[in-house]
């Protein structure tokens, strides 16, 4: 495993030499050795690493931004149009900005609340996820998605729940996965009510 896999998953902070928990936000770190999958996860519920849980939500998610600015221009919608309205005299200002206010506000809050249930559903698994041991499958670059002509990285990974087979899969901007071997074990978290909401742990 090379040296450019030893950052933080947590917060990217980057270390020379491995250590098992990152000394910035104290989550686990992925160890370097193929054969070891690393420290149980603890028992559920977890914290998260500080910081973690809004990166999932927000980081690389463009609605998150767009639905924050819709909500901010609607909120400054209503404040202006009526105080327009009052100081001029023209109650037609008052309706027509609350009737914007209301119709900004709803796109942008509907947005918000679906970046943010998006998100619960991709903590959930780390804060009450069960524990089991898996193993690494097909790595590959993910060609569906394309930041500024770069993508990321796409691990699958297999583990099994109430006996039954399932496979998850993580993207990932760090190229040093490539080094993950197959049948590599990996610790996988699952929501025991529904084991297709799935993460590993450490992440990648
Ligand atoms: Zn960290």
């Amino acid at each position: 495993m090379t040296t450019a896999f030893i950052r933080c998953p947590w917060c990217s902070v980057h270390y020379d030499a491995f250590q098992s928990l990152c000394d910035q936000c104290g989550g686990a770190l992925f160890p370097p050795e193929p054969s070891d999958p690393g420290a149980v996860p603890p028992p559920a519920p977890r914290a998260l690493p500080k910081g973690y849980a809004r990166n999932l939500m927000f980081s690389g998610n463009p609605l998150g931004l767009v639905g924050g600015i819709f909500f901010a221009v609607g909120l400054l919608l209503g404040v202006i149009f009526p105080t327009i309205g009052i100081a001029t005299g023209l109650w037609l200002m008052l309706l027509i900005g609350g009737f914007l206010a209301l119709i900004f506000t709803t796109l942008g809050g509907t947005m918000l609340y679906v970046v943010y249930q998006a998100g619960m559903n991709k903590v959930r698994p780390y804060k009450d996820g069960v524990a089991v041991l898996g193993e690494v499958g097909n790595v590959y670059k993910n060609p569906l998605v394309n930041v500024n002509g770069r993508n990321p990285y796409t691990v699958e990974y297999l583990f099994r729940a109430d006996g039954r087979p399932f496979e998850g899969q993580m993207d990932t901007w760090s190229s040093a996965v490539i080094d993950l071997e197959k049948g590599q074990p990996l610790h996988v978290l699952y929501l025991p009510e529904d084991p297709l909401q799935n993460v590993i742990y450490p992440p990648l």
